[in-house]
């Protein structure tokens, strides 16, 4: 049987009760809409939707991980932009099927899993809508973020000579990772305050996809260093016929920055060993439209720009 809306309405008040005040909301979880204070500069906005058997299998990850990483995809977003995030919406249908968890009530430990990750965050969720159906899980969460007028970074803005850069390591998250990962909004503010960052994504799909993005975005082309793709113990632990190298290149939610900065910004970040996480310099932009590798003997193969399929389920 569905939870009526007797029950929906008495989460929705758990879920309310579980928020603190924020002095930027006016009006939060309870009405009809929220009413937040809109500071001087832009507003970024982004949601992202997670759906069982894709996103997360509910054999291999709990509630409050599921929770986590559902917020934790949109931070990676606004953390992107180089942005501040702010707000979010939490929108969820829940099934009546759901396996209990050993913190209580399954809908309550995902929104604890949301509400936690937010804390860390000085995000405040103010609002969302609550479903029922007997169909898989489904959550989507949609975020504001701010940055000052001018500071936002794109994808497009890389040029010719600029030097490519990833934070941490890459590839074989599905070993954990994607489920437990540091959105690095603090990390793409930092940058932000010491070089100018020319474009930049969040690694989601692939550092070989997303690279593409920029390359797209911006017009030109890239050639990467085999050797310098910081490759995680998780892709080198995996024994699928597919090398740690592929792993790295190919695989997604790293959830890490890719980013291009002058060489004069390059060499400043290696040599003030500026963030608190490794930062690695992968390659350069060039003119054209391909991503190659240089291997470590000097030849060069295009990379394709397959990426990651969104599909833990059969992994
Ligand atoms: P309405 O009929 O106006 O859409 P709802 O009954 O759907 O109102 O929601 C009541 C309040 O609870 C609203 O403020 C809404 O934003 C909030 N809300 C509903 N579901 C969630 C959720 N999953 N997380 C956070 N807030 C929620
Ligand atoms: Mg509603």
């Amino acid at each position: 049987m569905l939870p009526d809306r007797t029950s929906e309405f008495r989460l929705i008040e758990t879920f309310r009760a579980a928020i603190d005040d924020s002095p930027r909301v006016l009006t939060g979880i309870g009405d009809d809409t929220a009413v937040v204070e809109r500071p001087d500069g832009l507003v970024l906005l982004a949601a992202d939707m997670l759906l069982e058997g894709v996103h997360f299998d509910l054999s291999t990850a709990t509630a409050f991980q599921i929770g986590r990483k559902a917020l934790g995809v949109n931070l990676s977003d606004i953390a992107a932009m180089a942005g501040r995030p702010r707000y979010a919406l939490v929108s969820l249908a829940l099934s009546p099927k759901l396996p209990s968890q050993d913190g209580g009530n399954f809908a309550e430990q995902l929104f604890e899993g949301i509400r936690s990750m937010a804390a860390l965050f000085d995000t405040t969720i103010v609002g969302g809508d609550t479903t029922s159906w007997d169909g898989p899980l489904v959550i989507n969460v949609a975020i504001a973020g701010e940055v000052a007028s001018g500071s936002a970074v794109t994808r497009s803005g890389a040029t010719p000579g600029d030097w490519v850069f990833v934070t941490g390591s890459l590839g074989g998250s599905i070993k954990g990772h994607h489920l437990d990962f540091t959105p690095r909004v603090e990390e793409a503010l930092a940058l932000r305050e010491r070089c100018h960052l020319n474009a930049m994504i969040d690694v989601s799909d692939g550092l070989v996809a997303d690279l593409y993005h920029i390359l797209e975005e911006s017009g030109v082309g890239a050639c990467l260093d085999e050797g310098s793709i910081p490759i995680s113990e998780a892709a080198a632990s995996i024994q699928d016929g597919r090398s740690p190298l592929e792993h790295a290149l190919g695989d997604g939610e790293d959830f890490e920055l890719l980013f291009t900065v002058s060489p004069d910004d390059g060499r400043r970040l290696i040599e003030k060993n500026l963030l608190p996480i490794r930062l690695s310099r992968i390659g350069e932009i060039v003119a054209g439209d391909s991503c190659q590798l240089r291997g470590v003997a000097g030849n060069e193969t295009t990379l394709r720009r397959l990426g990651w399929s969104h599909n833990v389920g059969k992994t």
